[in-house]
């Protein structure tokens, strides 16, 4: 019998998070959760501790400290507050494994960190590779640490090539679901609002995300997320719109063969795949039938109408800093579209005028990125 594995669920508050949680609950003789963290959200990081019992919580805003430090008094689990603790609590001797789920920039500090306690990594931050890609690559590769992409068509080309770690990739394609505007032009875009925007066809997820996926920069995120992922360069990465999010993404090899890893749009699997590799583990998810799905169909992305996309590749190709300022001006037109500010369509706007403006830099350091996103934002928030 193997040792359990003991697990720190960083943003376990969230959608992967909780989901995450389901994973472990389901699987207490495979999983202990040794670290929680969460950001605002004290009631639902106290229940869920009550529940797993781990040995440490954190919660990012120091004004709810004293809350759950009163409500975890009596179950003997130690609490901590703020970002910098994030980043502490995750050398913890016990932790084999950081399934990384913070949303956006703030996860990056805490990623790096694991990655330099040799800790293995469970990743759904993306935005930890959009910003810091090459360096944390790289860091990984010092520390001997794998990173487990969690994100469903990245963990689809990784389970496609199990096995085949040995064998070249040609190219992959990323499916995409075409988000809620599919098929939309520019004029109808022009006045949706936030309550449209955050209707996904097939995914239940965070917010940020959700936007992201309608504007389709959540497509250009987790391109720039594969190449680091899968050290691939731009013209071996594809997009292609699949509305049914049945096919989670496809790898075609030298030979010309293609190997697609498919499933119900569920996000608990691939959690569960990075925090269970190499191993399957049984499941009574619900399972994909034929005749629910008789047409699986394929279209071409429209990055005429959703620019965020044809930003992201041209961001990639540019390399150095311009993927943080990317990730940064997004970040900050997100929030504002959340809260009615800005427009759909002048989200891409923002962020092309970032894009055009901040510094670049060839080769930033971790600094040069903290201090490009700072300037982003600054930049971004004047044009909204
Ligand atoms: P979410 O908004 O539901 O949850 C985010 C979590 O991060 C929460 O626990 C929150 O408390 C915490 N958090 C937010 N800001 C923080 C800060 N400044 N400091 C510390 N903690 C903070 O987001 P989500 O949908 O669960 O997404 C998490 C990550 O996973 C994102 O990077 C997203 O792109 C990625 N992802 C999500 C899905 C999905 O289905 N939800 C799928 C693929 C990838
Ligand atoms: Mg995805």
């Amino acid at each position: 019998m193997s040792e359990k594995k003991n697990i720190a669920i960083l943003g376990s508050t969230g959608s992967i998070g909780t989901q995450a949680l389901d994973v472990v609950r389901a699987n207490t003789d495979t999983f202990v959760v040794e670290v929680l963290t969460g950001n605002g959200n004290a009631d639902l990081l106290i229940k869920q501790a009550i529940e797993f019992n781990p040995n440490t919580v954190v919660i990012a805003d120091e004004s709810k400290y004293k809350q759950v430090k009163d409500a975890l008094q009596p179950h003997d689990i130690k609490v901590f507050a703020g970002k910098k603790a994030i980043a502490e609590v995750v050398e913890m001797e016990s932790i084999d494994l950081v399934l990384a789920a913070i949303v956006g920039h703030a996860g990056l500090e805490s990623t790096i960190a694991a990655i330099k306690a040799g800790k293995q990594i469970a990743l759904a931050n993306k935005e930890t590779l959009v910003v810091a890609g090459e360096l944390v690559t790289e860091l990984a590769k010092e520390k001997g640490v794998n990173i487990y992409p969690v994100d469903s068509e990245h963990s689809a080309i990784f389970q496609c090539l199990a096995g085949e770690f040995h064998n070249p990739i040609e190219k992959i394609y990323l499916t995409a679901s075409g988000g809620p505007f599919r098929g939309k032009d520019k004029t109808f875009l022009s006045s949706v609002k936030k309550e449209q925007a955050l209707k996904h066809p097939n995914w239940e997820m965070g917010a940020k995300i959700t936007i992201d996926s309608a504007s389709l920069m959540n497509k250009g995120l987790e391109v720039i997320e594969a190449k680091w992922l899968f050290g691939l360069k731009a013209e071996q990465i594809d997009v292609i719109v699949h509305p049914q999010s049945i096919v989670h993404s496809i790898v075609q090899f030298t030979d010309g063969s293609m190997k697609a890893q498919m499933g119900l749009p569920d996000m608990k699997l691939p959690i569960q795949y990075a925090m269970g590799y190499p191993n399957r583990i049984k499941s009574d998810f619900p399972r994909f039938s034929f005749f629910n799905y008789p047409r699986l169909t394929f279209e071409q992305a429209d990055t005429k109408t959703f620019r965020n996309l044809a930003l992201a590749f041209d961001a990639m190709n540019k390399g150095g800093n311009a993927p943080c300022v990317l990730n940064a001006a997004n970040e900050v037109v997100v929030e504002a579209f959340l809260k009615d500010k800005i427009g759909f369509l002048e989200m891409s706007d923002v962020v092309e005028k970032c894009l055009q403006t901040i510094d670049f830099i060839t080769k930033p350091s971790y600094d040069d990125y903290v201090a490009t996103d700072k300037e982003t934002r600054r930049v971004a928030n004047l044009k909204i």
